[in-house]
């Protein structure tokens, strides 16, 4: 997969050198590109925003750069262009899932009061929210969105199986967790975890994620 991020603000992408998605670069997985925006823009003083039409507060980032930006990385628009807004459609599992089976993505990232509309009508393809509250700007969703898709692009996840049981695998969120030791802070595991019994361990799991599930988000079970 490819992946091409347009920000104002392309340092902050460093963060995805670590941990799975830096792994997952240096094994050749995927690539990611980040395009500083601001090298697009035609005025001399390299300016992407101006105050918004018809008043209001904050600027609006200005279409040009945006859109040259768009044409140089993406000339035969093959990629699926998302802008990350929060007035976008909410991102869960089943479209992490639909995203990773796209071979090219380009993501771009809104800053102060948003992008100018003209830009998102001409080029945008998508409009992907991670929830719904606020954020200064677009970069800390993009890496939400390239995080959880690559967790479902092949061989990134050490362990094929780590998606197949977690929260929101299913309707269930996930079952609690135990490891080494046995006993900690005078707290024992659950007994039922070293029987040895996998039938009587699955049965527990899925009971306690019901239970997890009900106290947590009721709203999944009434949607199942
Ligand atoms: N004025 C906009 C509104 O009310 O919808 C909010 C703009 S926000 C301060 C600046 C940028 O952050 C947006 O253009 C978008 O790219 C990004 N952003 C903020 N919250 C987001 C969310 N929940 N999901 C995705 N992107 C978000």
């Amino acid at each position: 997969m490819r992946i091409d991020v347009l920000t104002l603000f392309p340092e902050m992408f460093d963060a995805l050198n670590s941990s799975l998605t830096g792994r997952a670069r240096e094994k050749g997985l995927y690539e990611l590109h980040c395009h500083n925006i601001r090298d697009y823009s035609k005025d001399r003083h390299k300016k992407c925003d101006d105050a918004p039409f018809g008043g209001g507060a904050g600027m609006v980032m200005m279409p040009q750069p945006i859109h040259d930006c768009i044409c140089a990385v993406d000339p035969d628009h093959t990629a699926k262009r998302i802008y990350m807004s929060p007035r976008g459609k909410v991102l869960n599992q089943r479209f992490v899932q639909e995203l990773s089976r796209e071979r090219h993505l380009l993501i771009l990232c809104g800053h102060y009061e948003g992008v100018d509309q003209r830009v998102l009508d001409m080029d945008i393809d998508l409009e992907v929210s991670i929830g719904d509250y606020v954020l200064s700007g677009g970069e800390i969703p993009a890496m939400a969105v390239i995080d959880s898709v690559l967790r479902y692009v092949p061989d990134v996840l050490g362990n094929s199986e780590s998606t197949v049981d977690e929260s929101f695998s299913g309707q269930l969120l996930e079952y609690p967790q135990y490891t080494r030791p046995q006993e900690f802070c005078g707290i024992p595991v659950p007994e039922v975890l070293v029987s040895g019994d996998h039938a009587k361990v699955d049965k527990w799991r899925y009971e306690q994620s019901v239970e997890i599930t009900r106290k947590n988000r009721p709203d999944l079970l009434e949607n199942k």
